[in-house]
C-alpha cells in the first residue's frame, strides 16, 4: 500500500505535465475502479485546465478550472505513468519516455489522460482498489473522504504541541496512535516503524505515557523519514513506481522495517562510548500490533 512518500513521489512526477495544463482527452475503459466513476466523468474533466496539483494524505488532488477537484487514490497497486508524445523528453528533473506501442491499451490500463504538455498519463491498477472521483473544490474538507482527517505531518502546523495534545491521555500503543488517520494523515506502517526507531521510542509504549521531552525528537523523526523517503522516490516493495516508471529506492535505507532477526543499525553517532562502531548490540524484532507487523529494536527503543 503506498504511503505518503510514495503518493507524493507520484504527484511530483505528474506535476510538470498536469499543473497549468489542459486535459485534452480523458478516456475511461470501464465503469468503475473500487467504486463507480462519477456520472459523465470524462465529460466533466475533458477540456479543463489543472490549476494546481496537490496532495492530502494519500490522495492526489487536481484542482480543475471548472470548480471541481479530480481526486485520485492509488489504492493498493495503482500506478500513474507519464509518457511524452513523439520522443523522450526532459521536463525539470524528470525524463519521460515516449509512449510505447499500445500504451494505454493494456488489460489493466483503466484511465488515460492526454494533456497539452503534451503528455499521456495512464492509470494502471491490476487489483483495482484505486479510486477516481470529482468533488467540488470548495467543499473538499467536508467530503466524506477528507472530513475528520488529521494534520499533514509535513505541514508547519505539525509541531510538538500538536502531537502532545493528540496523544494526551491516550491508552493505545504509540504505534497505533501514529497510524490513526484522524490524528496524523498519511502515515502508514513502514514510516511509523522507521520514525519510532529513529526517535528511540518503543512502539509498545502507551501514547499518553510518553514524556513531553521525548516528543520533539519524534516529530523531527517523522518529518525527516518522510522527507528522506520522498527524496529517494518512495519505497518499492511491490507495485510502487514513480510517474517516470522508475522504482523508488528508500527500501534500501530501512533501518528496522522488514529486518527481523538482523542486527540493529543504531548509528555510532548516538553511542555514548567513543570508538564504539555500533552502540546497540540488539536484534530487530517483529511483533504484530492491531493486525500489522511492527519492527523495532527492543534494546534501544524504550
Ligand atoms: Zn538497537
Amino acid at each position: 500500500m503506498p504511503e505518503l512518500p510514495e503518493v507524493e513521489t507520484v504527484r511530483l512526477g505528474l506535476q510538470p505535465v498536469l499543473e497549468g495544463h489542459v486535459l485534452t482527452e480523458v478516456v475511461t475503459r470501464r465503469g468503475d475502479l473500487r467504486v463507480p466513476f462519477p456520472a459523465n466523468f470524462a465529460g466533466r474533466t475533458k477540456g479543463c485546465k489543472v490549476r494546481a496539483l496537490r496532495r492530502r494524505a494519500k490522495y492526489i488532488l487536481a484542482d480543475l478550472d471548472s470548480g471541481e477537484t479530480l481526486v485520485i487514490h492509488l489504492g493498493m497497486s495503482g500506478r500513474m505513468s507519464v509518457y511524452s508524445e513523439g520522443k523522450q523528453r526532459r521536463i525539470g528533473s524528470y525524463v519521460y519516455d515516449k509512449a510505447p506501442e499500445g500504451a494505454g491499451n493494456g488489460k489493466h490500463d483503466h484511465v488515460v489522460f492526454e494533456t497539452d504538455a503534451p503528455a499521456r498519463i495512464i492509470f494502471n491498477d491490476h487489483r483495482r482498489f484505486g479510486l477516481m472521483t470529482l468533488v467540488e473544490t470548495d467543499r473538499l474538507d467536508e467530503d466524506k473522504l477528507f472530513k475528520g482527517m488529521g494534520i499533514e505531518p509535513l505541514s508547519a502546523g505539525f509541531i510538538t504541541a500538536y502531537l502532545a495534545k493528540a496523544l494526551d491521555g491516550k491508552k493505545t500503543p504509540i504505534k497505533s496512535a501514529l497510524l490513526d488517520q484522524r490524528l496524523i494523515a498519511g502515515l502508514g506502517n513502514i514510516y511509523v516503524c522507521e520514525a519510532l526507531f529513529r526517535a528511540g521510542i518503543s512502539p509498545k509504549k502507551l501514547a499518553g505515557s510518553i514524556r513531553h521531552e521525548r516528543l520533539p525528537p519524534l516529530v523531527m523523526a517523522i518529518k525527516k523519514v518522510l522527507k528522506d523517503a520522498i527524496a529517494a522516490g518512495g519505497s518499492t516493495l511491490r507495485d510502487h513506481a514513480q510517474a517516470t516508471g522508475d522504482p523508488g529506492n528508500f527500501q534500501h535505507h530501512f533501518l528496522v522495517y522488514g529486518r527481523e532477526g538482523k542486527p540493529c543499525k543504531r548509528p555510532a553517532s548516538s553511542s555514548k562510548a567513543v570508538g564504539d562502531k555500533i552502540s546497540c548490540k540488539g536484534t530487530v524484532k517483529r511483533i504484530v500490533q492491531a493486525g500489522r507487523s511492527t519492527f523495532y529494536c527492543p534494546k534501544c527503543q524504550a
